[in-house]
């Protein structure tokens, strides 16, 4: 800064706002991680056709980085690279592979500053959070990397006196990994995590809009000593996507589908999927449910709100989306979320201090909120505060309170992924339950009461895979992360994180006299 001293005050406007923002995103620029090609059977690799496709920050909307816009071809010989690698790897100990998971870890947590500004500048989420999300995510290599130790058989008591059966775990072959753009980081690591441990090979597609952080990533994953072949990373444009997806959920050298994303593209993987009788996990869309009873605590309540709803602009699938607030506590508390989202939220760049609001990831996310935004308001919902795009321009978005929500009011009865908050009085325990379960998905969903009871007996009825009580941060490696009715299938973290990677083997000894 000192060389720019002398001559500050003789820039322009604009000449200032661009020397502001060299430094700003110096670091990502400057950094070793930052790579622009994908990575195939141990190689850095461009698309067999030479395309790119740019990298914006949904910040500012520059080009932040190009990478290989690949297609087909090059998936058909990542998969090719990964079954090659799965004759080996394979056979390595439960040990081997731990340590090398625990090496990848290692490196993550070294380089945490690097990949949590990366994350910012190309999700756009403010930097104390991505920096949480690179602890999240890296948690979950440490945490595979214990579990990749305790993938245990059974013996189980034969019928038989001539017989002993056995039980013993396989990884279950190749694992193909499609994950989002909201947890760049994250979603991968709880994928790769598990299918590294379990002794599959994978091949990662990162979301099109953030596909720097993957190959970062994977970068550390080559350091760490992971052999070639066993991670890939594909990445491709929007347009190219879907032909990937096609390879990666119907080549018959795929095992395992894991998936995270919207409801309709898991619908079509599995599809895709069945015909080959492939494994799948998925991990889809919810809508949430956030139920403040009477007998809740309403300070507790507000600082779960505040992280349950604007986590990364609300842009997170297990966001609080549809707010139920009982009649005796509704004004109170809907007067103190209202002066929480005015006072407390600070919108701007990730990359500037003091920032915790983000812009949307992109011009179609913003133009779905503001849609439903709209469409809500038509349907007879009040606006409270916010409900347009901000003075900010851009990507960015009002914090907004929509008051008097049905259940058929568009963003009560679709997942809005932005930070809208739609909220519904209700007056009994049973109504709350009724509103909150007529809904086809069932991720997340948060309740809010000082009476045992109560939080029993809602959460035993509330169709959803996970619940937050008087919580409003339920993601952890140890957690077992997953939905219930269209939501998805199979859980993600914890012990049960490795299940669709590995296969039960039955061993029947017999003869035995
Ligand atoms: P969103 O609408 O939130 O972007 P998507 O489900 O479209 O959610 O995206 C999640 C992931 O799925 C991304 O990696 C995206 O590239 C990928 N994807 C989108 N369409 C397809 C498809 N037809 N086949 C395979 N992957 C896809």
């Amino acid at each position: 800064m000192s060389l720019l001293n002398s001559g500050w005050r003789t820039l322009s406007y604009h000449q200032k706002r661009l020397v502001r923002d060299l430094l700003k995103y110096q670091g990502v620029r400057n950094m070793s991680k930052m790579r622009e090609e994908a990575y195939i059977d141990g190689q850095w690799v461009s698309a067999k056709s030479g395309k790119t496709f740019p990298v914006l920050n949904p910040a500012n909307g520059k080009v932040i980085a190009n990478v290989p816009d690949m297609n087909e071809t090059d998936a058909e010989l990542a998969v090719d690279a990964a079954h090659k690698a799965f004759q080996t790897w394979r056979n390595t100990t439960a040990k081997e592979r731990s340590v090398l998971l625990r090496k990848w870890f290692n490196l993550m947590e070294e380089n945490q500053e690097s990949l949590s500004r990366l994350l910012t500048a190309e999700a756009g989420k403010p930097l104390a959070e991505s920096r949480g999300e690179l602890m999240y995510g890296s948690s979950f290599l440490e945490w595979f990397a214990e579990e990749a130790k305790r993938i245990n058989g059974e013996v189980v008591c034969s019928p038989a006196r001539s017989r002993e059966m056995i039980f013993i775990r396989q990884p279950a072959g190749v694992a193909s990994l499609i994950t989002p753009w909201n947890f760049p980081n994250a979603m991968i690591t709880r994928k790769a995590g598990a299918a590294l441990a379990a002794g599959c090979t994978c091949i990662i597609k990162p979301a099109e809009d953030t596909p720097l952080s993957a190959i970062a990533m994977v970068d550390l994953a080559e350091q760490a000593g992971i052999p070639p072949g066993v991670v890939n990373v594909v990445t491709s444009s929007r347009g190219n996507t879907p032909a990937i997806g096609r390879v990666l959920s119907t080549h018959n050298k795929i095992s395992v589908l894991s998936f995270t994303g919207s409801t309709p593209v898991g619908r079509l993987l599995y599809e895709n999927c069945a015909r080959g009788i492939k494994r799948v996990g998925l991990e889809l869309g919810g809508n949430a449910p956030f139920i403040v009873f009477n007998a809740a605590d309403l300070k507790t309540t507000l600082e779960a709100f505040m992280v349950a709803k604007f986590r990364n602009a609300g842009q997170t699938c297990i966001s609080g989306s549809r707010f139920l607030i009982q009649s005796g506590v509704y004004d109170e508390f809907v007067g103190m979320i209202k002066d929480a989202m005015e006072t407390r939220l600070v919108v701007g760049d990730g990359m500037d201090n003091g920032v915790n609001f983000g812009p949307l990831i992109n011009q179609s996310q913003l133009n779905k909120v503001d849609g439903l935004v709209k469409a809500s308001i038509a349907a007879g919902a009040e606006c409270l505060l916010g409900g347009k795009p901000h003075e900010l321009g851009g990507l960015f978005y009002e914090p907004t309170i929509l008051t008097n929500c049905a259940e058929t009011t568009p963003c009560f009865e679709e997942e809005i992924f932005g930070p809208v908050v739609g909220i519904r009085k209700f007056e009994t325990e049973e109504e709350a339950l009724q509103i909150a379960n007529s809904c086809d998905v069932g991720l997340a969903g948060y309740i809010f009461t000082q009476d045992v009871s109560q939080a029993w007996r809602v959460a035993r009825q509330l169709e959803t895979g996970m619940i937050g009580i008087n919580e409003g941060l339920i993601s952890a490696a140890e957690a077992a992360f997953g939905g219930v009715k269209q939501s998805g299938i199979g859980r993600e973290g914890s012990r049960h994180g490795i299940e669709e990677y590995s296969e039960i083997k039955y061993l029947c000894f017999g003869g035995i006299n």
